[in-house]
């Protein structure tokens, strides 16, 4: 199944230990079809392995992708990956008792060419830039989300409250998998961010909105929204991607073989090799501890990994490799 229409998606992706942290537990994926965060938690290496584990099924649905009918239905693959993902993480922590009860968010965004299918478990988010208006397309599944469901607290108060990071909902361990499911429809000119919560707690989201307004290109605006949650004290791991919706050139037929999704070097100034040979791929492995790694260990908390790609709908899109299954031995 190829992304087909005429628009075309062009997105950049940024993602950093932040201040406090030592190891980045955070993993994402893009490619010209797919766009996905996960944060992961568990402790020691647990998270890292839980977020990685969950990006390497969605890898390995981009590679089902590249096969699949064009009538393929978009949700029902999203679901099934979003399965895999939790028999990934059960798989790992029966062959590892450390592991046992980590987990991981998981937000997706699916491209099909003229609109996104979404798989959303956890509170990293998916937001919309539309006519220079911001808004949230998930819904964390976090138990001050409830209360704000409730109206037993104001959505101001949820910002600042103590249990907002206490999810509902999560990717665990012999756990099940029970994503939202859904299709945002999409129209040219529109701005998709996806981050984790690194981001969305510590940049105020007037300041998301602005920046996201104003910032023209995908690599400025990963860039600069990485630099502002650092400044804010960067507590936590931070990643985003965002994705602009493009018109394709109009020649018939002249869009070509997408582009895979292209290192362009560092859009955020610091001077880290991305990991080769796995273009749009970008996984958590920024822990100075980390071993199976596929970039140098010597990676500080000023190290910001990035990545650009544009995809073509009516291209060929080219999978990337993965980079999301650096599990420990
Ligand atoms: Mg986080």
């Amino acid at each position: 199944m190829e992304p087909s229409g005429s628009l075309t998606l062009r997105y950049a992706v940024a993602t950093d230990v932040g201040q406090r942290r030592e190891a980045n537990e955070d993993s994402v994926y893009t490619s010209p079809r797919l766009l996905a965060v996960a944060d992961g938690m568990g402790g020691h290496v647990a998270g890292e392995v839980a977020s990685s584990a969950a990006i390497a099924a969605i890898t390995e649905l981009d590679r089902k992708l590249a096969d699949a009918d064009d009538d393929a239905d978009t949700l029902e693959l999203l679901g099934d990956a979003v399965s895999d993902a939790v028999d990934k993480l059960t798989e790992l922590a029966l062959k590892d008792p450390r592991l046992h009860g980590m987990g991981t968010t998981l937000t997706t965004l699916l491209w099909d060419g003229s609109r996104f299918g979404v798989a959303q478990v956890g509170d990293s988010r998916a937001y919309r830039l539309r006519a220079g208006e911001l808004e949230q397309i998930t819904r964390d599944h976090t138990v001050v989300q409830e209360l704000v469901d409730q109206g037993r607290i104001t959505p101001e108060a949820a910002i600042t409250h103590p249990s907002r990071s206490v999810l509902t909902r999560a990717l665990q361990s012999g756990g099940e998998a029970d994503p939202d499911l859904f299709f945002v429809e999409v129209r040219p000119g529109d701005r998709y961010l996806i981050c984790s919560d690194g981001l969305s707690d510590v940049v105020p989201f007037e300041i998301l909105a602005e920046i996201l307004a104003e910032v023209p290109e995908p690599p400025s605006v990963v860039q600069k929204l990485v630099e502002l949650a650092n400044a804010g004290g960067g507590p936590d791991n931070i990643t985003c991607v965002v994705a602009d919706i493009a018109e394709a050139p109009a020649e018939d037929g002249a869009a070509g073989p997408a582009d895979a999704p292209e290192e362009t070097g560092n859009p955020t100034g610091v001077d880290v090799p991305v990991p080769s040979g796995a273009p749009g791929a970008i996984s958590s492995t920024k822990s100075t501890k980390s071993t199976n790694s596929a970039e140098p260990a010597d990676s500080t908390a000023d190290d910001a990994e990035a990545a650009t790609g544009e995809g073509t709908a009516s291209g060929e899109a080219t999978p990337a490799a993965s980079q999301g299954n650096n599990t420990p031995e």
